[in-house]
C-alpha cells in the first residue's frame, strides 16, 4: 500500500478553523490599510533570481542560503520563489512606470518562501502583509508607518508588542563605521563564532545582530553606527522620533538593530513580542532609498515594512482571540425525491434574498437532519417533506428562539425567513 503523502516540512495547511481566523484578520487588515490610503498590488510568486540577489544583497542570509531557486527546464532561466515582497513590488512599480505621476502607497499580502530550519514561528512557506511607500523622502512617512502598526495592534486588541528603532544612516556613514567595526572585530577574531568569522569581511554589520549569548558583550562594546551619523541623518532620525513622541508611542533605540537585508538606510524598526519565544519579531521595516535606483529606476526614496502573519495570529490567539465559526442563516432539511427537488428551489430562492443557506445533502431521517441543522448554528430550519412539496410550500422552524413552526407558500418563504432571522438578532 502506498504511504499517505505529506506536505513539505515547514509548509503548512491552514485548516478551516484557522482559515476563518485568517479571513477575519485579513478583513481587518484591509480596512486598516484603506484608512491610511494604501492601495493593493499583487505580484507573481516566482521572479527571476537576479532580482533578489540584486535587491536583497549577495551576502545576506536570504540570498546565501534561504532561497528556493531552480532552473526553468524549458528555457534555462534561473527562477526563485519570492522570499519577500519588496523587491517584486519595486520591480512591478518600475516595469509599469507607476512612479511617473506621483508617489505611491502600496500593499500586498501573500506567501513568501525561505529555506530555513522549521520551528515555532519560522516556516518555509510563511505569509507577510507588506506595506511600501514609494517616492516619499520622510521622515513623516516613516513615522506614519510606525503609527499605523500601533493602530493595527489596537484594532486587533494586541498588547505587549514593543517598538525598537534605529538609524542606519547613509552608505558613506556606514562605510566609515564598517571599517572601524572590522578593525575592532578583527582584534577579537578568536571570539567570533563560525557565522561571525564568515561575515567579518562580507557583512560585519550582521554580526551585531547575533543571537549567540557568548558574543553579546563583544558586540555590545563594538563601535556603534549611530556615532557615525552626520547632521542630516540625525535630523531625519529626530524627525521620526518627534512624531512618535507626539503620538505617545513608546520606543527604544536599539543601536544594534540592523535588519537582515542590505537595502535599508536611515530609519529601521521592529515590533517585538516576548510571548512567542525566540521568534518574537512580528513586524519589521524601514527606509530603502537606494533600492529603486539599484533596480534600474530613477533615484526615488522609499520606506516600507512587512508583518509576519503566522506570528501575529499566534499572538492573537494566545491573547484570547477566539475563532468564531460563521453559522448559516437557514438549514434546509428534506426527504423524498419530490421534496429534494423542491428543496433545491427553496434554497436558491433564499440565497437570492441574501441568506446563507446550508442545504442538507446525503439523506437521512428528519430527526438526524434536524440534529445537524441545530448543530450548524443556523437560526432557522426550512423543512420540506412530501406535503410541502405537493403544496409548493415550506415549513419554517426557528432553532434559536421559542416561536412555533409555521408553513408558508414558496413565494412567502424569504419574507417569513427574514421575520425570524432579523427578529432573533434584535
Ligand atoms: P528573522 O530575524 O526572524 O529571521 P527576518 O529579518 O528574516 O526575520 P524579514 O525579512 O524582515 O524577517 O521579514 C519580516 C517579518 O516576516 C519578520 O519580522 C517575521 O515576522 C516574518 N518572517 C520572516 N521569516 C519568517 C519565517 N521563516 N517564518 C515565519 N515568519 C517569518
Ligand atoms: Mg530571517
Amino acid at each position: 500500500m502506498s504511504q499517505t503523502l505529506q506536505a513539505i516540512r515547514g509548509m503548512n495547511d491552514i485548516l478551516p478553523d484557522d482559515a476563518e481566523l485568517w479571513e477575519q484578520f485579513e478583513e481587518l487588515v484591509r480596512d486598516w490599510l484603506d484608512a491610511y490610503a494604501y492601495r493593493p498590488i499583487r505580484m507573481p510568486l516566482v521572479e527571476p533570481t537576479p532580482l533578489f540577489s540584486r535587491a536583497i544583497g549577495e551576502v545576506t542570509d536570504i540570498v546565501e542560503k534561504e532561497m528556493y531557486s531552480f532552473e526553468d527546464s524549458l528555457n534555462g532561466e534561473q527562477l526563485t520563489l519570492r522570499p519577500e515582497g519588496t523587491a517584486s513590488c519595486v520591480r512591478a512599480v518600475l516595469q509599469h512606470n507607476l512612479l511617473y505621476e506621483a508617489p505611491r502607497r502600496l500593499w500586498y499580502m501573500g506567501p513568501m518562501f525561505r529555506h530555513e530550519r522549521p520551528q515555532k514561528g519560522r516556516y518555509r512557506q510563511f505569509h507577510q502583509v507588506g506595506v511600501e511607500a514609494l517616492g516619499f523622502a520622510g521622515p513623516d512617512v516613516d513615522a506614519e508607518q510606525i503609527l499605523m502598526c500601533q493602530r493595527l495592534w489596537d484594532d486587533l486588541g494586541l498588547d505587549g508588542i514593543r517598538l525598537e528603532i534605529n538609524s542606519l544612516g547613509q552608505p558613506e556613514e556606514r562605510a566609515r563605521h564598517r571599517a572601524d567595526l572590522i578593525a575592532y572585530l578583527s582584534l577579537h577574531e578568536a571570539r567570533l563564532d563560525a557565522d561571525g568569522k564568515r561575515r567579518l569581511h562580507t557583512n560585519p554589520l550582521r554580526i551585531l545582530d547575533t543571537k549567540n549569548p557568548e558574543m553579546q558583550d563583544l558586540v555590545e562594546a563594538a563601535p556603534k553606527l549611530i556615532d557615525y551619523l552626520g547632521a542630516e541623518s540625525l535630523q531625519h532620525f529626530e524627525g521620526v522620533q518627534a512624531i512618535l513622541k507626539d503620538a505617545c508611542i513608546p520606543y527604544k533605540i536599539n543601536p544594534r538593530l540592523v535588519r537582515g537585508l542590505d537595502y535599508y538606510n536611515l530609519t529601521v524598526f521592529e515590533w517585538i513580542t516576548d510571548s512567542l519565544g525566540a521568534q518574537g519579531t512580528v513586524c519589521a521595516g524601514g527606509r530603502y532609498d537606494g533600492l529603486v535606483h539599484q533596480l534600474g529606476g530613477k533615484q526615488a526614496p522609499a520606506c516600507g515594512f512587512a508583518m509576519g502573519v503566522e506570528r501575529l495570529l499566534a499572538l492573537w490567539k494566545e491573547q484570547g482571540h477566539a475563532h468564531q465559526r460563521p453559522a448559516p442563516d437557514v438549514y434546509v432539511v428534506h426527504q423524498g425525491a419530490a421534496a429534494g427537488r423542491h428543496a433545491f428551489r427553496v434554497a436558491e430562492l433564499l440565497r437570492d434574498a441574501g441568506f446563507a443557506v446550508h442545504l442538507h445533502c446525503g439523506g437521512g431521517s428528519f430527526k438526524s437532519q434536524m440534529k445537524k441543522a441545530d448543530g450548524s448554528g443556523a437560526v432557522l430550519a426550512a423543512i420540506i417533506g412530501d406535503d410541502e412539496a405537493a403544496a409548493d410550500a415550506v415549513s419554517l422552524k426557528p432553532l434559536r428562539s421559542e416561536g412555533d413552526q409555521r408553513t408558508v407558500g414558496r413565494e412567502q418563504v424569504a419574507e417569513a425567513a427574514a421575520e425570524v432571522i432579523f427578529g432573533t438578532e434584535e
